[in-house]
């Protein structure tokens, strides 16, 4: 794989494996590497109060945060209903403020595309 984050794509992948996506079908993976090396993978996981629903870029980070990770460096993000699949506005929001800048991984084994941050949500809220 062509790609700074070799196994990032994969880590994320094996996240996507327990999506819980009964209502949209929609699966989704995403593998947070923190500047220490350790990997944190989330899925989403729906709910049948729609609201509560949560991202798989929002679990993984959310793991990496509650475990005492400060420094993240990377998210990979798959899905298995969209090749290109980038973060909603509201993980944009919420990658900044956890991650800073960081790297969005995305694609597959034959075609990796590595993405600033800033790039996707150049001017974030910032409560002053
Ligand atoms: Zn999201």
């Amino acid at each position: 794989m062509n790609s700074k984050y070799p196994d990032l794509l994969h880590e994320a992948e094996e996240g996507m494996a327990r999506a819980y996506a009964p209502y949209s079908n929609f699966r989704v993976g995403a593998a947070v590497l923190t500047r220490g090396g350790k990997v944190y993978r989330g899925c989403n996981i729906e709910n049948g109060s729609f609201g509560a629903t949560v991202c798989a870029e929002r679990v993984a980070i959310f793991k990496a945060v509650s475990e005492g990770e400060a420094a993240v460096e990377a998210i990979a993000i798959v899905s298995a209903n969209d090749p290109r699949i980038l973060p909603c506005g509201i993980c944009r929001q919420v990658l900044w403020e956890l991650g800073g800048d960081l790297d969005i991984v995305i694609g597959n084994a034959s075609s990796v595309e590595v993405l600033k941050l800033s790039s996707l949500y150049p001017q974030p809220f910032k409560k002053t």
